[in-house]
C-alpha cells in the first residue's frame, strides 16, 4: 500500500476545513440527497461526501456503508484531494497503491472508485466527493461529468457552512471536540443531552416569539423481535437507517436526537399548531413504514409508534413536561396497534401547575 503525499498547503488546508465547522457535526439532509444522488446516478452501491482531517477522513454523508470515518492513511480520498479533477481507480485489487489495502481486501471490500476535490471557497481541497463499487466499472465521459457536478453542489453546502462558521468563529479543534460529545455515534443524530439543550433553546425562542412549541417522540415497533431474529448487527443498521429517514422526513429547522436505544426525540422548529407537528410525525412514520430497510440477508420491514406534544409559549413550561407528555402519546400509539401518530392533549401553563 502506498500512503498519499500530503498536500503541501497542507496546514491552511486543514485550518480551512475547520472553519467549515462540519467535522463530527450531526446528519444533515442538504448532505444526505447529494449522496443519494451520487449513488443513484452513477449507479454504485457506495457514495460519499469525505473530509479529509489531519489523521482520518471523516465522512459527512455516506450511502451503502455503515461507518463515519475510517484512518487517513487508508482513505482512497487522501490521493483525490492531491488532484485537480476527477481521480478513478478502475481496479484497486491491481493498483499497487491500493491492492493490498484493509478497505479493499475487507469491508467494503472496494474495487472501483472515483473521487472529485471538494474544495472551500478559499480553494483548499479539503474532501472528495466519491462513489464506489464492488466490482470492476467503466466511467463514461457523462458519468464523470455527472460526479463532476455533484461535486460542484457539495461544495455549494460546504460553503454554506463555512459561512456560518465564519460568522460564529468556529475556528479551532476544540469546538470541534465539543461538538463530538453532542453527537450519538452510531446514528450521527443529537445525543440526549444535546437535543434537551435544543429544546430548551426553543421554548425560549417560542416564548420572545409567542409561538407554539412541539416535540415527537417516536420507538421502533417490536425491535426486540428484530435484534433477536436478525440480530444485533441488523438492529444496529435498521437503527442508523431509521435516523437517516428521519432527518430526510423532518424541514430543516427541526432537530432530530436520539433519546435513549431506540427512542427518537424530535423538537420542531416554529410550530402554530398540534395539527402541523402531527403532520411532521405522519410524514416521519410514512417514511419509515413505506420501505423495506437494508438489514439482514433479504432485508426486513420495520416501523415507529410515534407520540406528539404541543404546547402554546406559556411562562414557565418545562421541557420534561413536553417530553413527558409526548412519551404518554407514544404509549397510547403501542397500545392502540403501533405504526400510528398519537397526539396528546395541548399543554397550558395551567396543566403544568395544576395545584396554582
Ligand atoms: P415496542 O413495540 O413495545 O416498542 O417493542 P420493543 O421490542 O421495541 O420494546 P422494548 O423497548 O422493550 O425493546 C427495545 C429493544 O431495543 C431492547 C434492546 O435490546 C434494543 N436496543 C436498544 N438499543 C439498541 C442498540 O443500540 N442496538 C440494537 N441492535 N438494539 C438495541
Ligand atoms: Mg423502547
Ligand atoms: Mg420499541
Amino acid at each position: 500500500m502506498r500512503e498519499a503525499l500530503i498536500p503541501h498547503d497542507e496546514s491552511r488546508r486543514l485550518r480551512s476545513l475547520r472553519e467549515t465547522a462540519l467535522l463530527d457535526s450531526p446528519l444533515e439532509e442538504r448532505f444526505e440527497r447529494i449522496t443519494r444522488l451520487a449513488q443513484r446516478l452513477l449507479r454504485t452501491p457506495i457514495a460519499a461526501v469525505s473530509l479529509v482531517d489531519a489523521e482520518r477522513q471523516w465522512f459527512k454523508s455516506i450511502q451503502g456503508f455503515d461507518v463515519r470515518e475510517t484512518a487517513r492513511a487508508v482513505s482512497f480520498c487522501s490521493h483525490t484531494i492531491l488532484c485537480d479533477d476527477v481521480m478513478i481507480v478502475r481496479d484497486a485489487r491491481e493498483d499497487p497503491r491500493f491492492h493490498d489495502n484493509p478497505l479493499v481486501t475487507g469491508g467494503p471490500h472496494i474495487v472501483f472508485y472515483a473521487g472529485c476535490p471538494i474544495r472551500t471557497p478559499d480553494g483548499s481541497r479539503v474532501g472528495s466527493m466519491c462513489v464506489v463499487d464492488r466490482r470492476f466499472r467503466y466511467l463514461s465521459r457523462d458519468d464523470v461529468g455527472a460526479l463532476r457536478d455533484i461535486a460542484r453542489l457539495a461544495e455549494q453546502e460546504l460553503a454554506q457552512s463555512f459561512r456560518r462558521a465564519a460568522d460564529c468563529e468556529i475556528l479551532d479543534g476544540v469546538e470541534a471536540l465539543r461538538r463530538a460529545a453532542r453527537v450519538d455515534s452510531m446514528t450521527g443524530l443529537w445525543n440526549r443531552e444535546a437535543i434537551f439543550e435544543a429544546l430548551e433553546a426553543e421554548i425560549l425562542r417560542a416564548r420572545r416569539a409567542g409561538v407554539g412549541v412541539g416535540v415527537i417522540m417516536a420507538d421502533i415497533d417490536h425491535f426486540k423481535r428484530i435484534n433477536d431474529s436478525l440480530g444485533h448487527a441488523a438492529g444496529d443498521a435498521i437503527l442508523r437507517q431509521t435516523a437517516k429517514r428521519m432527518v430526510g422526513a423532518v424541514r430543516e429547522i427541526d432537530a432530530v436526537g436520539r433519546y435513549g436505544g431506540e427512542e427518537f426525540l424530535i423538537v420542531l422548529g416554529p410550530c402554530e399548531s398540534p395539527a402541523a407537528a402531527a403532520a411532521v410525525a405522519e410524514r416521519v412514520r410514512r417514511r419509515i413504514a413505506d420501505d423495506r430497510f437494508a438489514a439482514g440477508p433479504e432485508g426486513c420491514e420495520a416501523t415507529v409508534s410515534l407520540g406528539v406534544a404541543f404546547a402554546m409559549s406559556a411562562q414557565g413550561l418545562r421541557g420534561e413536561a413536553l417530553v413527558e407528555a409526548a412519551d404518554c402519546a407514544l404509549y397510547r400509539a403501542k397500545r392502540a396497534g403501533r405504526n400510528q401518530v398519537v397526539c396528546g392533549g395541548a399543554l397550558t401553563e395551567a396543566a403544568e401547575h395544576p395545584a396554582a
